[in-house]
């Protein structure tokens, strides 16, 4: 066994004292009206530089997240190279998206001029989680700065380095404190909420939202939130078989399982059922956890994680299911993985298991397993599979394989984001919008909905000159009540020929 893990670094400091928190925030605030004043192009100089930064050092990074997660340096290169993408999208398109431009006036406002921008909010705090922990905080960072803001994060406390790497590389491009880190868990996380920051992008479980946003909702501070997902992919019966048995395998199982956006549920259509089958048994029996370089998955990052994932295949098994890989057996232990358990211990490898059969009502129908676990299941037409696919409350990412109609079944299924003959191909798309419905989320990271998420709209309507009939003032007698009516009655009323 790899005693790679063994070299990871001590965990950061963790702010026991939420007045470090206070201190962030004050200081992001100072720096921001900095950062905001350099403007577009200013940002637009320091920021690339901040991406060359990434760039350069991208193996250094890609090694931490591995030492603090478990990944596989190369996925761990992945998602680095993915979130470069995103900042350098971010900072070159942040003028045209959020620039002051010119709106059209109407009829009766003719002797206004208006304008409309997108002003940064302050200081937003970032709450992220450890699963891709620069991919997915950056999404939120990367377009909050571009747009003008200070950020506040707190990395998750199982990537306390990555988090704080992250922050040293911005300093060592910008020279000034614009994103700072706070470190700590659960507590932390809620200093920040309620730190007066003048909104929060969280990143994480359903659960911890549900929390963020009862503690935000006390200050009115507004949130995104980026929840967790149930993800299906269905392959209607014109669909590549081998193509969708590839996604839902790599969408699986890649990264242990542990993705937002990873294929959690198969449904495929009856005619073309036992080849998926067949086609996703055999590459799934391919890919290997371990420790060391050449394993395809690593362990899995959070401990108690391996308990819930267990407990959803039990349960699945026990109500008729069949694992077709993976005897659905765990490692000896772990039932008993702890808090303290190590990266390299053995009970954390979980090898890919796929299930069929697995009865309705099962945990694992309707749960995040977050885990290399796909259930396949047949469904006689692609009604019932969009219908199966919207049943649960989640809705941020799905796939669709078909040859005729992809386009027409994603815009049916509820989610966010919908990959057609792909998979998790809206996420490496900057210009393409990142989130969730219902119990996945609300709001949006990338594309010019992520930049105006850390903004707020500012509208401005300049008169030009004195109408010569006017309507905001208390001489208005019923002359011009009059005439008012009859131009609302005229521009918008039933013409004679519509009666
Ligand atoms: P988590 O909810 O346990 O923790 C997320 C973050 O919230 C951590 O930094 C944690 O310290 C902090 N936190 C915990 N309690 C808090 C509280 N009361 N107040 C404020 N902050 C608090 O999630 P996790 O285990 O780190 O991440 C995995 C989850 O994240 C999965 O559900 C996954 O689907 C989801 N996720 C979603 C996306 C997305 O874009 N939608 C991306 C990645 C992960």
């Amino acid at each position: 066994m790899s005693t790679e893990y063994a070299d990871a670094p001590a965990p950061a400091p963790v702010a026991e004292d939420s007045g470090l928190v206070g201190e962030a925030v004050a200081l992001a605030r100072e720096t921001q009206s900095w950062w905001a004043a350099i403007g577009f192009a200013g940002r637009r100089h320091l920021l690339d530089r901040w991406c060359r930064d990434l760039a350069d050092n991208i193996d250094e990074l890609a090694a931490l997240v591995r030492a603090e997660t478990g990944k596989p340096h190369g996925d761990a290169a992945l998602e680095i190279g993915l979130a470069i993408e995103h900042l350098a999208w971010a900072s070159k398109h942040a003028p045209s998206v959020l620039g002051r431009r010119r709106v059209g006036s109407t009829l009766l406002a003719f002797h206004v001029a208006a304008t409309v921008e997108y002003l940064p909010y302050g200081v937003i705090g970032v709450i992220g989680p450890w699963n891709y922990p620069v991919f997915t905080p950056m999404g939120s960072i990367g377009y909050a700065l571009a747009g003008g803001n200070a950020v506040v994060f707190k990395p998750s406390e199982l990537t306390p380095r990555t988090g704080q790497w992250l922050v040293d590389s911005f300093e060592r491009a910008v020279g000034r404190p614009v994103l700072l880190a706070v470190q700590g868990g659960p507590e932390v996380g809620d200093a920040l909420c309620r730190s007066g920051v003048d909104k929060l992008g969280f990143t994480g479980s359903t659960g911890t939202a549900k929390k963020v946003m009862a503690t935000c909702a006390k200050t009115l501070t507004p949130v995104l939130i980026e929840g967790g997902g149930k993800d299906a992919l269905i392959v209607d019966e014109d669909g590549d078989v081998e193509a969708a048995a590839a996604a839902a395998v790599w969408g699986g199982m890649s990264n242990a399982g542990q993705t937002c956006i990873g294929v959690e549920r198969v449904l495929a259509h009856t005619a073309v059922y036992d080849q998926v089958v067949a086609a996703i048994v055999r590459e799934a029996s391919t890919v290997r956890a371990g420790t060391d370089d050449e394993a395809d998955l690593g362990p899995i990052t959070l401990p108690k994680q391996v308990g819930i994932i267990q407990e959803q295949v039990i349960d699945a098994t026990s109500g008729g299911a069949r694992a077709l890989v993976g005897d659905g057996q765990f490692p000896a232990g772990a039932t008993g993985v702890g808090p303290d358990s190590e990266l390299s211990d053995p009970a954390r490898l979980i090898q890919p298991v796929v299930l069929v059969d697995t009865p309705s009502g099962a945990l694992i129908q309707t749960q995040e397993t977050f885990g290399p676990v796909i259930t396949v299941d047949r469904v006689s037409d692609m009604d019932e599979a969009v219908a199966a696919v919207n049943s649960v409350s989640y809705g941020l990412g799905s796939a669709v394989f078909s040859r005729r109609n992809g386009p027409e079944l994603a815009r049916r299924i509820r989610s966010g984001m919908t990959s057609v003959n792909n998979v998790i191909g809206f996420a490496g798309l900057p210009e393409l919008p990142f989130g969730g419905v219902g119990g996945s989320g609300f709001g949006r990271i990338h594309g010019a909905d992520g930049l105006r998420e850390f903004c707020y709209a500012k509208s401005v309507a300049t008169q030009r000159f004195t109408p010569p009939v006017g309507v905001t003032n208390f001489e208005r007698r019923a002359r011009v009540d009059g005439i008012f009516r009859t131009a609302v009655t005229l521009l918008h009323g039933t013409r004679p020929w519509q009666r």
